[in-house]
């Protein structure tokens, strides 16, 4: 099959080392193995952080790999265990491949197994014709639906969705709530807010595509700093949800944030450092959110299908993958940059 191998780590230039060529097509191993033609394989910032030879566990990813954990698609083949799919379903990949036996998967949060295999991270990704993954993982797609607008749901969708949860615990309709980001993961994570608590959400974004896009998509506000809406008068946020993680949004958003008040962290660009007393006399809460669990992915997999969640999606082919990745490193993509193999 086609895929786009990595061959080697770069922080420059990319074309070089993510080469599309022939590689072995999985095969069916386990009585609960589902092969999925791939039609939308999400580009993910991770991508870039894999690429850059950054540690994943204890060390960097071994190479050669193919990247992709945001796949959806039509299985192709079911192992002879497989009850719940057939070939031709369409289905969205959960990222995380796991048991179901695990102490941490049995409290309902598969995100928590150590010892899980993710493809496009540990094992091969979706930046390919086919991907192996396990039944357990596999989330039901509408007939007729087009896979490409549900991919980014696997990782961005997600995410952002176990964040905006969280944060919704604590707003009032009478709270602002800002969203930090308006990329893959922002542009739905302001829409889910919307959905999941009452309060005002303004996106912040230096861009202005994407804070055209933010109010496009129902925000109530968009700004490019937290300077600039406390400029304009927009009350000091109640929760902060930082799908950048730089050093500058996360000091923003520590000083910028009321009394009692929640930062839901996501992005991973950054260091955060808070002298205890800070936290103390002003109650914050700091909260970290890795992707989610396989419930919320059904959860957030029926507003699309319903029609409550737009994904932005900008495609690529699986020739022009170097140019989606630098695209995204480089801030050109508006939404989510999609591979379609
Ligand atoms: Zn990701």
């Amino acid at each position: 099959m086609r895929a786009a191998v990595l061959n080697a780590y770069t922080t420059t230039e990319i074309g070089g080392v993510v080469v599309v060529g022939e590689v072995d097509s999985p095969t069916i191993e386990n009585a609960d193995d589902l092969i999925v033609r791939v039609v939308g394989a999400g580009v993910c910032r991770t991508d870039l952080h894999i690429l850059e030879g950054q540690n994943f566990g204890e060390r960097p990813v071994p190479l050669p790999h193919v990247l992709g954990h945001e796949n959806a698609g039509v299985i192709e083949a079911v192992g002879a265990g497989v009850v719940n799919f057939a070939v031709g379903d369409l289905v969205l990949c959960y990222p995380f491949l796991t048991t179901g036996l695990d102490h941490a998967e049995r409290q309902g949060f598969e995100h928590h197994v150590v010892d899980r295999s993710t493809p496009g991270i540990n094992a091969p990704g979706g930046y390919a014709e086919f991907l192996k993954i396990r039944e357990r993982a596999a989330v039901a797609l509408p007939k007729g639906c087009d896979p490409i607008e549900y991919a980014p749901l696997a990782d961005a969708g997600l995410a952002a969705f176990r964040a905006c949860r969280k944060a919704a615990e604590v707003l009032r309709s009478s709270d602002t709530a800002y969203i930090v980001g308006v990329g893959g993961l922002g542009h739905l994570g302001l829409q889910i807010l919307k959905i999941l608590s009452p309060a005002k959400v303004v996106a912040i974004d230096v861009r202005q595509a994407a804070r055209d896009l933010a109010l496009r998509l129902g925000a109530d506000a968009a700004y490019a700093s937290f300077a600039e809406a406390a400029h304009a008068s927009i009350n000091p946020p109640k929760a902060v949800i930082d799908f950048v993680g730089s050093e500058e949004t996360l000091t923003s958003a520590i000083d910028g944030i009321q009394t009692g008040g929640r930062l839901e962290l996501v992005g991973v660009e950054g260091r955060l450092d808070i002298p205890a007393r800070l936290l103390v006399e002003r109650e914050l809460t700091v909260s970290g959110s890795l992707v989610g669990t396989y419930a919320e992915l059904l959860e957030l997999t029926e507003l699309v299908a319903d029609g409550r969640l737009e994904v932005v999606v900008t495609k690529y082919s699986l020739e022009q993958v170097a140019m989606a990745l630098t695209d995204l490193r480089e801030g050109r993509v508006l939404g989510r940059a999609v591979l379609v193999p």
